[in-house]
């Protein structure tokens, strides 16, 4: 069985093709420019096939960036399978399901409604997953089954003690607000490899997932349930992020804009692209760029990482006092999974939790593994996330 997994944004689009039942990646790559002057990258798997870097294809909409990504695969010298009925589904990545959806779903007329319906809390993302649907749609036809997984769905079984601001209650019954969170698709991912890799259920695990990337969250999960997150309404909140500013004090909104002369569209705009450790650091949203800045002298690049790890700290501690316990702690994405240095910052002081790591195991890149150190009550576990794989497992499931 082959699924393909479409991540579509407004102006561009990724793909990858691969296979469930052996996790067998085919080819991976990207539409860029849509709509403006068109670039198309493709990444055969398959030895001896030929790579496209950025070339030109005319991609006035999203349904021609469907069609090159169809070429692509099933082109007679480089495509790597042999026509478009060897795909037996696509999966979407969805990034807002509102309260309509606490998991994946086989998209029908009354599912596009419903993700027309979740526009208003996804402004820029929600639409242009749509127009990746129909795409695909216009592209292979209405026969070839599609899915929607979404950022937000794995979050819909937190507690309304857990998900409601303390806000007028109206602002949830009338507008929906109340926290979403986001990243879903990874933490059930890492979840259920922790589960496997302790040789547990998941039903019997208090876990805490730290997904520190460019945008990073932290998820309690109980049981195999997410009851707490720390992204909300939308992915600003939580961590202080590469360059988004996450929690803080919603007073200073005002003050900043008084004080700078600033509309609410200007202030957002900071609040997303020039805060977070970017921000703090002046240097960069890169943690590598981080390290090395602070390495050459610079402390402030190192005070961005320091508030950075310290928000991951308290997220653990605070999700540990949630759930009356933990068993393990995951560490995923870019920084949770090559940061060593930020794994180790994060986990000393927490030894009086039962979570202590080995600085040896601490050096490993790329797999799977548990460092905890000899004797540790909780378990600290390095586990490279694969959203496509979740979303194309998902797919297959619901396809068939
Ligand atoms: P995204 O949220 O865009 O998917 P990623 O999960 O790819 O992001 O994470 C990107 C982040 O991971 C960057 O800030 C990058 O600096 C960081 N990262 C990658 N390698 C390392 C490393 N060796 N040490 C620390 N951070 C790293």
């Amino acid at each position: 069985m082959n699924i393909l997994v479409i991540n579509a944004g407004s102006s561009s689009l990724k793909y990858q093709l691969l296979n469930p039942e052996s996790g067998e990646l085919l080819a991976k790559g990207l539409c860029e420019r849509i709509g403006i002057d068109g670039k198309f990258t493709y990444k055969p798997q398959i030895e001896g096939k030929e790579v496209l870097d950025a070339v030109d294809v005319a991609m006035p909409t999203h349904s021609e960036a469907i069609q090159a990504v169809m070429n692509a695969l099933v082109d007679e010298k480089n495509g790597v399978v042999a026509s478009m009925k060897e795909i037996d589904a696509v999966g979407h990545r969805v990034v807002h399901g509102g309260e309509a959806f606490n998991k994946s779903v086989l998209i029908t007329d009354e599912v596009m409604k419903a993700l027309e319906d979740c526009i208003p809390l996804a402004p820029l993302h929600n639409p242009a997953n749509i127009t990746g649907i129909n795409a695909c749609t216009a592209v292979m036809g209405a026969d070839v089954p599609q899915v929607a997984v979404f950022d937000t769905a794995f979050h819909q079984t937190m507690p309304a003690e857990a998900f409601l601001y303390g806000l007028p209650y109206e602002a949830y019954t009338d507008l929906m607000v109340r926290r979403y969170g986001f990243h879903g698709t990874s933490h059930k991912y890492v979840a259920g490899r922790a589960a496997a890799m302790l040789g547990k259920d998941a039903s019997e695990l208090k876990l805490i997932s730290c997904h520190l990337g460019n945008g990073s969250s932290v998820t309690a999960i109980d049981g195999g349930k997410s009851v707490d997150t720390s992204m909300g309404f939308t992915p600003l909140a939580g961590l202080p992020m590469g360059t988004r500013a996450g929690d803080l004090d919603a007073g200073i909104l005002e003050f900043l804009m008084n004080k700078y002369g600033m509309d609410i569209k200007e202030m957002v705009s900071i609040l997303n692209k020039k805060s977070g450790v970017q921000g703090v650091s002046g240097v960069s949203s890169d943690f590598r760029d981080l390290e090395n800045a602070f390495k050459d002298g610079n402390d402030r690049a190192g005070l961005a990482v320091d508030m950075f790890n310290y928000g991951v700290k308290k997220l653990i501690g605070s999700y540990a006092a949630a759930m009356g316990g933990v068993d393990a702690v995951i560490f995923t994405a870019g920084v949770g999974e090559n940061g060593g240095h930020n794994r180790a910052n994060i986990t000393s002081g927490l030894e009086f939790m039962g979570i202590k790591i080995d600085a040896e195991k601490n050096k490993i890149r790329g797999e799977e593994i548990d460092i905890s150190a000899e004797g540790a009550a909780v378990r600290t576990l390095v586990i490279p996330t694969n959203e496509e794989l979740m979303i194309a497992l998902d797919t297959a499931a619901l396809a068939k």
